[in-house]
């Protein structure tokens, strides 16, 4: 049994970059929905997810998802775990990561700075076709940008993700209309780093 997480802020806190009514809708009739279609598919199996430590880690082991019900597991679970990491991703007051922070090596030693980053998951994001997200995610080799189709997450690929952000048009429209790129440099400038440093430093 998963719950539909609050939002780290108020529903108006993130215009004009998002309006008070996209983001209603967006947490209300779209991540509820995931929520509430991954109760229904897991209903049979009711402590699944406690059982194997919480939603993260089961999308992480395939393996421990019964069969019948894999592909709402890996849509819906997908698509509640993304949701909440995004709220956690972006936020009205954005912090730059510190001078000295660890996450900033990081991302200077992989993307040569915080502005091939920011670069990189606008252009990952605009290359994307169809729904999906973009990811900042920790491989064994170092940060990457990655885009998934639809509701995937990189923990089936072994991937751990500090920061996503939500490529689907329900995300944008009502805001943007079909206007990605507009909307993907807004968000990119009120990533939350903190929160970003903060999963860093907690991978390590
Ligand atoms: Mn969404």
């Amino acid at each position: 049994m998963v719950t539909l997480k609050r939002l780290p802020f108020d529903y108006e806190d993130m215009e004009p970059i998002i309006s008070k009514e996209a983001m209603r809708e967006h947490h209300l009739k779209h991540h509820r929905g995931y929520v509430d279609k991954l109760n229904k598919a897991l209903a049979p199996y009711p402590t699944l997810i406690s059982r194997v430590g919480g939603l993260g880690a089961l999308l992480a082991s395939p393996k421990y998802i019964p069969l019948d019900v894999k592909k709402d597991v890996v849509n819906f679970g997908g698509g509640v775990y993304a949701h909440e990491l995004f709220w956690d991703s972006i936020s009205p007051f954005s912090t730059e990561p510190y001078f000295s922070s660890v996450l900033l090596s990081q991302i200077k030693k992989d993307f040569g700075g915080l502005y091939e980053l920011k670069k990189a998951l606008l252009e990952t994001g605009l290359a994307h076709f169809g729904s999906g997200w973009v990811w900042l995610v920790v491989t064994p080799t170092g940060l990457r940008v990655q885009s998934l189709d639809n509701q995937l997450t990189p923990l089936m690929r072994g991937h751990f993700p500090l920061l996503c952000l939500d490529l689907w048009e329900h995300a944008y429209y009502l805001d943007y209309k079909s206007d990605r790129e507009r909307f993907l440099n807004a968000l990119i400038g009120k990533v939350n780093w903190a929160n970003v440093e903060r999963r860093f430093v907690a991978y390590l």
